[in-house]
């Protein structure tokens, strides 16, 4: 019974996943979801990011979720972007964005003047990766100060995105990971991945993800 449960979860959460895909296909927008551990650094990479779109005239806006607490909401909204922010405390604590809680998130914004909508996922390895947010491109990002073992231990976070930006590349002189071992273990996991990576800190490779990500926009 309990894995019936479980699969009717997935599925309703499937199927409102797909509705948003639909709306943000009509609406002419892009929807971009972004996941990582904990501190891998997912808000500094859109304050980096962020400006540089906004300076090719990408018109976004910013869905934050978090189980408590608005700070990383507050260091966006500083960007002068639209942000929703979600809090999962009062409904269970969640560690990962359903699309369910999506879907009131886009419509506090006035989605058929934006290009693009970043989703800022709970940080979590894990569950995130099972939740479908209806997004239109999925991120993981991994830091440096993860080591090269984490693509093996959490496949299916890597399975399920199109893209692995690996952060904190400034921190590569002091730390004893070996990347070109990290970058083939995410390859291993998903050779169709595309692989990039930066400092969000001193802006090392970001306007090259900017590109990236421009490119994606509809
Ligand atoms: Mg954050
Ligand atoms: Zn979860």
């Amino acid at each position: 019974m309990k894995i019936q449960i479980v699969r009717d979860v997935l599925e309703a959460n499937d199927q409102l996943a797909d509705s948003i895909r639909g709306e943000a296909k009509k609406l002419g927008f892009t929807l971009i979801n972004i996941m990582s551990s904990p501190g891998s650094g997912k808000t500094s990479l859109l304050e980096s990011v962020i400006p540089e779109l906004k300076k090719k005239g990408i018109r976004l806006a910013v869905i934050e979720g978090d189980i408590t607490t608005t700070a990383d909401a507050e260091r966006i909204a500083i960007l002068d972007i639209p942000v929703a922010q979600i809090n999962t405390e009062p409904f269970g604590g969640d560690c990962h964005l359903g699309a369910e809680v999506i879907i009131p998130a886009l419509q506090k914004f006035d989605l058929a003047n934006l290009d693009l909508v970043f989703i800022e996922n709970v940080g979590n390895l894990v569950c995130p990766a099972e939740f479908d947010t209806g997004a239109d491109y999925n991120f993981v990002v991994i830091s440096t100060t993860e080591g090269e073992d984490k693509p093996l231990k959490y496949p299916l976070m890597f399975r399920v995105c199109d893209t692995a930006i690996i952060n904190k590349i400034d921190l590569l002189p002091y730390l004893d990971i070996d990347i070109n071992k990290l970058k083939k273990n995410i390859s291993q996991i998903n050779p169709k991945i595309n692989l990039m990576s930066c400092s969000a800190k001193t802006g090392e490779n970001i306007p090259g993800i900017a590109q990236f990500i421009f490119n994606l926009v509809k």
